[in-house]
């Protein structure tokens, strides 16, 4: 084994081709990132209270924004260029830290920065960006409310024109219409972008969003404004969340952000888009790289558990063994590779993905030429990576806290922490399962425009064009995996367990035959006679089973694509091995579906969990590399249970 001396560590070959290879085509940036971070105040005690937190994680941020990390990616003014490479790969290196600073600087950048940025003018960004740019203006992204968090288009705030006053008043009608759970709003933020419905003249216009004084410089609260303290939450200790209402609350006309639609001085509605539908989808599409920042960030959590986990399987014994005197390492019990490594598999594949989605981001939102398609995918495919990646980080640590035994559960071991920390990943930005019948939405959206005007015998074309066309031609290995599923089509039985012309075959039979299957279904529920929304309401598991069957397909090609782009002769057999288990076991946890639907023999679904066994024992030897090659430095860790 060789070794190589990085300034932050010393990795073996395997270990840095693997990470060259994950980093894919941001691999120098990525590097480079790892190189200039400050680590050195990288991780919060985790014995200090709520306020202690608080003051922490301010701190970090304020040190870190002056190192030139975290407002990377927020224009500064006007005209500024957008760097949404740049925010992303900044989000993934602060996620290695203390998760509160994380997002407590998504808040301040991302959410609060990005709306000012996505959805103001030039008047807003000359006199907002450059201080918030520069933290001397914390601030809060005000859109949830007690009774509406999923649901936006029914927020209840209401930002009402004032005739001839040049003004607008921002009211909390209802105590369900209070702000909850906002960032930056219990203690730090000084302005809010409020969202609400516009009324003019007693004319509802939608979900706009407006900018409201919260406190003033001495942080007390402005007349009108009622914030609270959330207390104590299950993580992210050191993030202020709060409450926030407005009781008729008056500020000037330009503080409406009204890039996509605005009230003249003559109290006239105007806006660039005039269904009210497509405006609320379009200002709320703009707001895509806090998805795709929370999906990267919450890969890294996992990655950072799954090293801590790996490591320590690596020095641990326990119980002696004939030939093994001093007992037997964790990782070389089957049983603990087949928790962990499977894991580590998905690690891999959901990175690629998110490669293949931070390109998508760059391409519609890095200034060059786009499609209005383009940006619609990128918008579906940020949903669905979110979910999937952020479910997957809690279960991986998890995993990885139980694969410590004991030793897991101190908090000096980081691993309760990150589980509290990262938890809430799968609900904020967006609930997962919300998210998924979105990825799904979209999908049908696509079916039904490839499908409609063909006559029954036509479908079945169709649905390929579907499956193979419109929604893969977004895949960098398209061309790679239908070749591989044209040779295995016609006899998918006789392949082996291992062969990647069958997994891209079973991935995409379980996306098309679900898809066209609920595609069916709706249509029968859209004729039926009775209540249409218990009709819809009855295929909430299938409209689930689709959009995970989409990502998972969307997943092993993007890691098909990693392998062909991977130079290596000693990491690409590696990857071959680590695409496989991610692979067999997507295919696994869906067994049950692919026989009742007739894509796997039973014999072929019991020799399964031999050939994942098999694959854990040929990659046991590679463990240290593969955790290497997730790209958390050793140092950066922070478990005292790695340190001698
Ligand atoms: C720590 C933290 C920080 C936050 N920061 C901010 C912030 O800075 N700014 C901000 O605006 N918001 C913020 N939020 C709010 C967050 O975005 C919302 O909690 C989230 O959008 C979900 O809304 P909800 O809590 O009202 O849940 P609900 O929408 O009530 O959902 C509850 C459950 O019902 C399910 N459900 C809902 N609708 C459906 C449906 N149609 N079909 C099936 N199931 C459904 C969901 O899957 C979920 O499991 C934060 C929340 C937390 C906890």
């Amino acid at each position: 084994m060789t070794l190589l001396a990085e300034r932050t560590e010393t990795l073996t070959t395997l270990g840095s081709a693997l990470r060259r290879a994950l980093d894919g085509a941001f691999a120098d940036v990525r590097a480079a990132g790892r190189e200039s971070f400050p680590a050195d105040n990288l991780l919060r005690d985790p014995t200090l209270g709520v306020e202690a937190s608080r003051d922490w994680v301010f701190a970090r941020l304020r040190e870190l924004t002056e190192a030139g990390f975290g407002s990377t990616g927020l224009p500064r003014a006007a005209g500024d260029a957008p760097d949404p490479l740049g925010a992303v790969t900044t989000f993934e290196l602060l996620a290695h830290g203390d998760l509160s600073v994380t997002i407590k600087s998504g808040v301040q950048f991302g959410l609060f920065g990005g709306a000012v940025a996505n959805l103001g003018t030039e008047w807003h960004h000359d006199t907002y960006l450059g201080d918030i740019a520069a933290l001397r203006l914390p601030g809060c992204f005000a859109m949830t409310e007690l009774g509406h968090g999923s649901d936006v288009a029914s927020l209840e705030t209401t930002i009402t024109f004032l005739p001839g006053q040049d003004a607008f008043e921002v009211d909390t009608p209802t105590p369900a219409a209070t702000k909850a759970y906002i960032g930056n709003a219990a203690r730090d933020g000084k302005l809010a972008v409020v969202f609400g419905q516009l009324v003019v003249a007693g004319e509802r216009h939608g979900v706009h969003a407006v900018l409201v004084p919260l406190r003033d410089p001495a942080g007390d609260l402005l007349p009108g404004v009622h914030a609270a303290d959330q207390g104590h939450k299950g993580g992210l200790l050191g993030v202020d969340n709060g409450t926030l209402a407005f009781d008729h609350v008056r500020v000037p006309r330009r503080m409406l952000l009204d890039r996509y639609g605005g009230v003249a001085a003559d109290g006239g509605y105007h806006s660039s888009i005039d269904n009210p539908n497509r405006r609320f989808f379009t200002m709320l599409g703009t707001l895509v790289r806090g998805r795709v920042c929370i999906a990267a960030g919450a890969g890294i959590a996992a990655r950072r558990a799954l090293s801590i986990a790996v490591r320590y399987g690596l020095r641990r014994r326990q119980f002696p063994a004939p030939g093994r005197p001093d007992g037997v390492l964790l990782l070389d019990y089957l049983t603990h590779q087949r928790r962990l490594l499977p894991l580590v598999a998905r690690s891999y594949a959901l990175g690629f993905a998110q490669n293949e989605l931070t390109a998508a981001l760059v391409a519609v939102q890095g200034g060059s030429e786009h499609t209005e398609r383009d940006a619609r995918e990128l918008e579906t495919r940020a949903a669905g990576l979110k979910a999937v990646t952020t479910w997957f980080a809690n279960a991986a640590i998890q995993e990885a806290r139980e694969a410590c035994g004991g030793a897991g559960y101190l908090s000096a071991n980081q691993l309760t922490g990150l589980r509290g920390d990262a938890d809430i990943f799968a609900t904020f930005e967006g609930d997962n399962t919300v998210l998924l019948q979105l990825v799904t939405k979209a999908l049908l959206t696509d079916y039904r425009q490839a499908w409609s005007g063909l006559d029954r015998g036509g479908l079945v074309q169709a649905t390929a064009r579907v499956v193979g066309g419109t929604v893969l031609e977004r895949t960098a290995a398209n061309l790679v995996v239908e070749r591989l599923v044209a040779s295995v089509r016609r006899r998918p039985e006789e392949t082996t367990l291992v062969d990647r012309g069958w997994h891209a075959w079973m991935f995409e039979e379980r996306e098309r035959h679900s898809l066209e299957s609920l595609a069916r279904r709706m249509r029968a529920a859209g004729r039926a006679a009775g209540d249409s929304f218990e009709a819809f309401n009855a295929l909430g598991d299938h409209v689930g089973f689709v959009a995970r069957a989409h990502l998972e397909r969307v997943t092993l090609e993007a890691f098909i694509a990693g392998i062909a782009a991977c130079p290596d002769p000693e990491a690409r057999p590696v990857l071959e091995r680590l695409c496989s288990l991610y692979a067999l076991g997507s295919i696994g946890a869906d067994r049950a579906w692919f026989q009742e639907h007739n894509r796997l023999s039973s014999g072929r679904a019991k020799a399964l969990g031999e050939q994942v066994n098999q694959l854990c024992r040929e990659l046991r030897p590679h463990a240290l590399g593969l955790v290497e090659g997730l790209g958390i430095p050793e140092g950066w860790l922070g478990a005292a249970i790695l340190q001698d």
